[in-house]
């Protein structure tokens, strides 16, 4: 073992035991349940623990919501040091705090963190604190269905230099966002436009690691969909036009095979040029549960634009949607492409097809712990 593995292993990890709380004096007012808008309050405290290349990381904190004090040298504000998760934490019918399949997430968090050297922990003890603080926080998540807790947890290099270089400190944090239900008045199909002009991500490129890099860019094709009324853009990549992500969630489209005419539910392969979605892997890993059996194969494979659009035309697309954490499913209703208008198997007066309405409540029921599952884990 070198000299440097040996004072490798001397770093401390994140160590749950030593957490130390420092409540508010100042509890917020709740929002009304129905006022709520995704991501724009938050609750009373904050998770922090620092980490610097000597001791490795520190004790964790919980502090009131309050802001950072950071050098403009900070790595962060140059260089982008920036990772972050997004998750959420649910009430049961007992008024248990639930968190979805948090493993995933910390498991995704240490990826995206080593690739922009950033320091590793340990995941375990992440979720413990996680869960803690979630369980503080239990007075913002309203009991209802479609109402959750977001939580951010989000990693910074912070060392004052402007260097480029491992960052030699950081701060882990996590805020928590009360959040009401994506489709307060149910399910609304969105229409997307296509973006060719701007590629999200590339074959050994960062676009499946969680960095806020990856996301100030995506902005201006979005608003350009939205300018042209669209709700939000598809990411093409390549010559061929692969279909890759709506917006920030992944993409399943169900059609019938051409050749067999087997029914398929496909969705892009984890080829480095789309976020590894932890509702994506949910969603397979239902369908392959329970709509394999009733004779759909489920498939991860490229699919291009001109596919899509050929079983749109002969009639054999049955429907598509968007999957991410914030709405679980999202019904996409047409795609906009090279000037024309791809439907996406919805008649006019419906807002989702069947596949997508049974994903989210096989997702919420293991999500609010109506079905006891593995991935739901009680706080
Ligand atoms: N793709 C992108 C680019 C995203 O930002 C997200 C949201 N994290 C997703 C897909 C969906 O991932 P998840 O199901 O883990 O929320």
């Amino acid at each position: 073992i070198s000299p440097e593995a040996a004072s490798e292993t001397k770093l401390q990890d994140i160590d749950p035991s030593k957490l130390v709380l420092t409540r508010t004096s100042k509890p917020k007012p709740l929002k009304k349940a129905e006022d709520l808008v995704f991501g724009a309050t938050f609750t009373d405290h904050m998770l922090t623990i620092e980490w610097d290349k000597t001791t490795g990381w520190h004790n964790p904190h919980i502090v009131p919501h309050q802001n950072l004090s950071l050098d403009p040298a900070s790595c962060v504000f140059h260089y982008a040091f920036e990772c972050f998760e997004g998750m959420k934490a649910y009430k049961d019918k007992a008024g248990q705090i639930r968190l979805f399949r948090p493993d995933r997430n910390m498991e995704r968090f240490n990826k995206s963190a080593a690739r922009i050297a950033l320091p590793n922990f340990d995941s375990k003890a992440l979720i413990d604190l996680v869960a803690k603080f979630a369980k503080l926080e239990s007075r913002f998540i309203p009991e209802e269905r479609g109402y959750s807790l977001y939580l951010r947890p989000t990693m910074i290099g912070t060392q004052k230099t402007l260097g480029v270089n491992p960052p030699g400190s950081a701060l882990l944090y996590i805020i928590a966002s009360p959040v009401g239900p994506y489709y307060p008045t149910g399910f609304k199909a969105v229409s997307l436009e296509a973006t060719d002009y701007a590629v999200r991500a590339w074959p050994g490129g960062v676009g499946d690691k969680k960095l806020g890099a990856n996301y100030a860019p995506c902005i201006v094709p979005q608003r350009e969909a939205m300018s042209r009324g669209f709700q939000q853009n598809l990411w093409l990549f390549g010559e061929e036009e692969y279909v890759t992500e709506v917006g920030t969630m992944n993409f399943f489209v169900a059609i019938q095979n051409k050749q067999t005419g087997q029914k398929e539910l496909i969705t892009a392969p984890l080829d480095g040029t789309i976020l590894e979605g932890v509702t994506r892997d949910s969603v397979l890993s239902l369908a392959r549960e329970r709509l394999a059996p009733e004779g759909w194969n489920i498939v991860e494979r490229k699919l291009t634009m001109a596919e899509l659009d050929e079983a749109a035309t002969e009639g054999r697309l049955v429907e598509a949607f968007g999957a991410g954490t914030a709405a679980i499913v999202s019904p996409v209703r047409a795609i906009s492409w090279k000037g024309k208008m791809v439907s996406c198997g919805l008649k006019d007066h419906e807002e989702s097809g069947e596949i997508t309405t049974k994903m989210k409540n096989w997702m919420e029921a293991r999500q609010y712990g109506d079905e006891e599952h593995e991935w739901s884990y009680v706080c």
